[in-house]
């Protein structure tokens, strides 16, 4: 047997169930693996590696295992974050409404003082009353927006959340 022929076994063996290989060259095939048992030992081999791959496609390669936990990983923090700036905005919506209160109370009791003072127009004392209750929500719906992702991931607001961290996982 020649070298040209083991080489023609081991190209076909490779292509064997990937390309359409001829009705011929399948029977020359099976007549050389009979004939060498270094080919039928290389096709024995071949078809273990192809099972051994087909079945680590199923059962999830390495690669693809630690690409899974880290989106995983991704979607828990995400999933954590949003909670933090839950906190985040319940907590600023009550403070929101005390400074709103605060404000509004005095303004109510020093804004026509303060008008006075200044020389503005009585009638602006109305209108101020609304514009010191909205200010704090403002001012704080605008830190709201501005809140960096560093501040959502510190650990005093990851406590505040912690309660709920059996929900995520
Ligand atoms: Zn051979």
């Amino acid at each position: 047997m020649t070298n040209h022929e083991h080489e023609r076994a081991t190209d076909l063996i490779a292509r064997h169930g990937v390309d359409d290989i001829a009705a011929t060259d399948v029977s020359w095939l099976e007549s050389h693996l009979s004939q060498c048992r270094e080919c039928a030992e290389y096709a024995g081999a071949f078809e273990q590696t192809g099972n051994f791959l087909r079945s680590l496609a199923v059962t999830a390669g390495p690669a693809l295992v630690t690409s899974t936990q880290a989106r995983v990983r991704a979607r828990a923090e995400q999933l954590r974050e949003q909670q933090a700036r839950m906190v985040l905005v319940t907590v600023s919506f009550c403070i929101g409404v005390l400074f709103s209160t605060a404000s509004a109370w005095l303004w109510w009791k020093l804004g026509g003082w303060v008008v006075q003072q200044l020389g503005l127009p009585e009638s602006i004392v109305g209108p101020g009353v609304l514009l010191f209750w909205l200010l704090p929500a403002i001012v704080i719906a605008v830190l709201m927006v501005t809140v960096p992702h560093t501040v959502l991931s510190h650990p005093l607001l990851l406590s505040l959340t912690g309660e709920h961290e059996g929900e995520i996982r």
